[in-house]
């Protein structure tokens, strides 16, 4: 309805002016007393860690945009965000999973101290544990977080989105500059710590070259994963 609604809007006002309307509600959206909390959710095998609803992107096709935060039938929009004792409660039986992803919606390692507590937490009792991340926390914190995640984290799945800044930039409205050549060294920095790592990218965005994002992912000696728009996890 929301999408919809957003659709008008463009024909009516502009993109800017509808982006900027997006932006507010993705910032400010209160959920709805019914709504339940969503802190842990399970999928393909994973039991999914929703850290937070905050993000320092304006992707244009994340739904969290839309204000639409029901992602397979999990509401994800929080209430508050859970505490480490909470997010540990929610990764349920680690037996039961393969992974124990620290998600969202929303961006993991604006809440850096959480995952770290939590992520050693898991490790110690014997998960496997990833981050789901933009690549961006190293721009956020204004240091070097990845030698924080040692101990919390075994692997990263990093939203590299495209094959240069410019197309970067039209699909995630970053808002502070040079936020591509951020996500390239926070891949290094990651890398030379020791973390398994996957970049990722979201197939039929238009202008993103799949095949050399691929080639960005190869050349840095990480794995790459090509999603699908609403491809959650
Ligand atoms: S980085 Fe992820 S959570 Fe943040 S706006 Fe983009 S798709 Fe949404």
């Amino acid at each position: 309805m929301l999408t919809r609604t957003f659709q008008r809007l463009t024909c009516w006002v502009g993109n800017d002016t509808v982006m900027a309307h997006k932006t507010w509600l993705a910032e400010n959206y209160v959920s709805s007393a019914q709504a339940p909390k969503v802190h842990g959710y399970t999928l393909h095998g994973n039991r999914y860690l929703n850290v937070s609803n905050r993000c320092n992107l304006y992707c244009h096709f994340c739904p969290r945009m839309d204000n639409e935060w029901n992602v397979q039938g999990y509401e994800l929009n929080l209430r508050g965000e859970p505490s480490a004792d909470e997010l540990v409660a929610a990764a349920g039986n680690l037996e039961e999973f393969r992974e124990i992803v620290f998600c969202g919606l929303g961006e993991p390692t604006i809440r850096l101290e959480t995952i770290v507590a939590v992520g050693k937490i898991l490790r110690e009792r014997g998960a496997r544990v990833r981050l789901n991340t933009n690549g961006l926390g190293n721009q956020y914190h204004g240091r070097d977080i990845t030698p924080d995640l040692v101990g919390a984290v075994d692997v990263m799945s990093i939203s590299l989105n495209a094959q240069d800044a410019a197309t970067y930039e039209k699909h995630c409205l970053p808002r502070k500059p040079d936020s591509y050549p951020a996500l390239l060294a926070f891949v290094e920095r990651a890398k030379q710590q020791g973390f398994e790592i996957s970049l990722t990218a979201v197939a039929g965005l238009e202008g993103v070259d799949m095949a050399a994002c691929e080639k960005i992912a190869r050349d840095m000696g990480v794995g790459f994963r090509g999603r699908t728009l609403d491809d959650v996890g």
